[in-house]
């Protein structure tokens, strides 16, 4: 690819020849084509499908973009020829193009053709977007992140064919691993950093700036600067009217990105991924100093060294964070949000979105850009994943990082929702309602539920692994996440993907009842007729115990100073059954707790279970949510205790995102008007 950035006019230009193998068993009559940027054409749909009312602010750009003039950002398609510069027929519809093959490309063949294109550039602060530029007054200049800006494969696999679902701008990318030899012309005192290997880098770097780079390869504590503030800002003064070329190669990359302006400042910082340095990069703005100075390039080393850990060793040479004012992402290279104060000065706030969303966009590195997942159809699968591997890398970076999304009793408000404004994650991304939840923070709770709850972080740690190795330079599907979870642990999960994954079910676990019994030698009624079920009487049967409860009328206040070992019957039995050693240490439960629970939500989980003593210790039972598997509305346990049990208190650590926890005590917490008061003293 050849391409020209022209700054004087935010306009780009591209040349392109692709090379497409086709590794299918399939004969292609045709070949398709993203055209992204044509969701910014001034025909474009987009606007048409979104419900919008009259907002009472526009900014200018804004004004003339909706009622004077729409922008026209659309790819403008100069030629698509083919090896021998012959044209080639082809159709757009609104962001794919096809591509009319003079003869079907058979299996295993390899067919060439070249592009030429132009569009304008929009302004992503003003416009929004995942890519364009951002202007900045006060000196002139600009800023650029560049990205899904040349017409590029769709994807063709042996699941769905090809994916040639419309870019509607939310939803965002299938795309196809490939080699990608790039030269970018930009204005001589710009800097750029992209995907892939800088090959020239003694034509576009000067011998200081080489120097510089040099001696960072080895720094593997802290970021060294490449281009220093003062260097930048003493560029940024003027506009020089020479260009200079930038090549680089990437090899088996899913897509193509860059930064670039003579406003950057460049730091860099080597990693040690398992004895193979890797280069960690941010190109800033003063504007984003020091805020990036103090963390981007450290977040970035943090976020590869982590997700190496926990998925497979980053096998490219470097990972890039620029100051972009968003948030996105792309291979090697990604753009981030956050600036300080005009005075330097930076709230938590501000530090803790910025390293949020850059550890985040980094580690799109693995989840899609590595294990190629569908993004156009599947969002959960890369940002859900993402979203949970990266409060690992948080915590990884920072001790005392705040974690909010993914965290279970976080999403509860959006669990018990209003059921008609909720979609299940297994639903395309841009017919989702609350797209950030849905696809970001339902999947990540899921899957610390999963590690934490569930599957324990040894059989998750594993599994999850596994997939990550086993799906990494291939295109995986929902299906192949969950038979690989489950493959790896040897655990049944389909009641788990079942409830999270494919509806919009709540937990609500309670204790609906407790009932306290004792030991007796003396047959009850209850046992009486139990044994007249099978034309018995009780004596009739082997030697038992019976089991008596507080609140039957047979009860004697008596039976609540035996102990079960008291009995004959018992003490000779334990006598002829278990050594003298053996009986030190044997405890016989004293009282039998009937336990009833109830499941007022849709969704299975297990039931956590504290008890408290009167002795004041704690313990904890958890039933497996099988046990729900034959009564989905209420199920019956008998738990037998040496010490009477004062309290019980379900999901206590608020791990399994129960939506009510009104149900979770016994015996009922029932608030004083008192403690009512005192609450509402609190709040207000
Ligand atoms: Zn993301």
């Amino acid at each position: 690819m050849d391409i020209i950035l022209d700054d004087e006019n935010q306009r780009i230009y591209g040349e392109e020849t692709i090379t497409y193998h086709n590794n299918s068993t399939d004969n292609l009559e045709y070949l398709w084509l993203q055209l992204d940027q044509n969701k910014r054409a001034a025909n474009s749909k987009t606007p048409d499908i979104q419900g919008s009312g009259a907002s009472p602010l526009y900014s200018l750009q804004n004004f003339s973009d909706n009622f004077i003039t729409p922008f026209d950002g659309g790819f403008k398609i100069e030629y698509v020829k083919n090896i021998d510069n012959n044209d080639i027929s082809y159709v757009i519809n609104q962001t794919m193009m096809r591509i009319n093959l003079e003869r079907p490309l058979g299996s295993g063949e390899t067919y060439s053709f070249k592009i030429k294109w132009w569009y304008n550039i929009n302004n992503h602060v003003e416009q929004g977007g995942r890519s364009g530029f951002e202007h900045f007054p006060d000196d002139g200049n600009n800023s650029y992140v560049i990205a899904q800006f040349f017409p590029r494969l769709c994807v063709y696999n042996n699941v769905e064919g090809w994916q040639n679902n419309q870019f509607w701008g939310r939803s965002e990318f299938a795309l196809e691993f490939g080699d990608y030899e790039v030269s970018i012309t930009t204005p001589n005192d710009h800097i750029l950093g992209a995907t892939g290997i800088l090959k020239n880098e003694k034509e576009v770097l000067t011998k200081t700036q080489q120097k510089r780079l040099t001696e960072a390869r080895k720094s593997f504590d802290n970021p060294l600067i490449i281009v220093t503030q003062a260097e930048a800002t003493k560029t940024e003064q003027s506009k020089s009217k020479k260009t200079k070329i930038w090549k680089f190669f990437a090899e088996n990359v899913r897509d193509y990105a860059f930064a670039t302006s003579r406003k950057f400042i460049w730091d860099a910082m080597a990693v040690d991924i398992n004895g193979r340095t890797v280069m960690a990069y941010s190109y800033y703005t003063k504007e984003a100093n020091p805020l990036y100075g103090d963390h981007s390039t450290r977040a970035v080393a943090q976020t590869l060294k982590t997700y190496s850990r926990v998925t497979f060793d980053y096998p490219y040479h470097k990972a890039i964070s620029v100051d972009g004012q968003m948030g996105m992402e792309y291979p090697q290279i990604c753009f981030n949000p956050g600036r300080p104060n005009p005075d330097g000065t930076y709230s938590e706030r501000t530090k803790y979105r910025m390293l949020g969303t850059t550890i985040h966009e980094v580690g799109h590195n693995f989840f899609p850009m590595i294990v190629n997942s569908d993004e156009r159809q599947w969002t959960w699968m890369d940002e859900g994943l993402n979203s949970f591997v990266q409060l690992i890398a948080n915590r990884d970076y920072d001790a005392n990082f705040p974690l909010r999304r993914g965290i279970p009793k976080n999403i509860v408000p959006y669990m018990k929702g209003d059921q008609s404004k909720l979609s299940p994650i297994m639903a395309a991304g841009d017919d989702l309602y609350e797209f950030g939840n849905n696809a970001y923070a339902k999947p990540a709770t899921a899957l610390w539920i999963l590690r934490h709850t569930i599957m324990g972080p040894e059989l998750f740690d594993y599994a999850f692994k596994t997939y990550a190795q086993r799906w990494k330079f291939k295109h995986p599907t929902p299906a192949d996440f969950f038979r690989t979870m489950e493959d790896a642990s040897a655990m049944d999960l389909d009641w788990f993907w079942r409830g999270w994954f494919y509806t919009t079910g709540a937990n609500d676990i309670g204790i609906k009842e407790v009932k306290k019994y004792y030991v007796t030698d003396k047959p009850t009624k209850q046992a009486e007729k139990l044994a007249a079920r099978y034309g018995m009487k009780v004596d009739q049967l082997s030697p038992s115990l019976y089991l008596i409860s507080e609140d039957s009328d047979e009860f004697s206040e008596e039976l609540k100073n035996k102990k079960p070992e008291d009995y004959k019957l018992l003490s000779d039995y334990i006598d002829s059954n278990f050594s003298s050693e053996e009986k030190t240490n044997l405890e016989v439960p004293k009282y039998f707790y009937e336990l009833v629970f109830e499941k007022l939500g849709e969704l299975v989980m297990p039931i956590i279970v504290e008890f408290e003593y009167e002795d004041g210790t704690k313990e904890r039972k958890q039933y497996p949510a099988q046990i729900w598997r034959k009564n989905d509305i209420e199920v019956t346990k008998v738990f037998p205790s040496s010490k009477a049990i004062t309290k019980i208190t379900i999901d206590p650590d608020e791990e399994t995102a129960d939506v009510n926890t009104s149900n979770n005590s016994w015996p009922k917490t029932t608030e004083t008007t008192f403690s009512k008061f005192k609450k509402s003293q609190i709040k207000g």
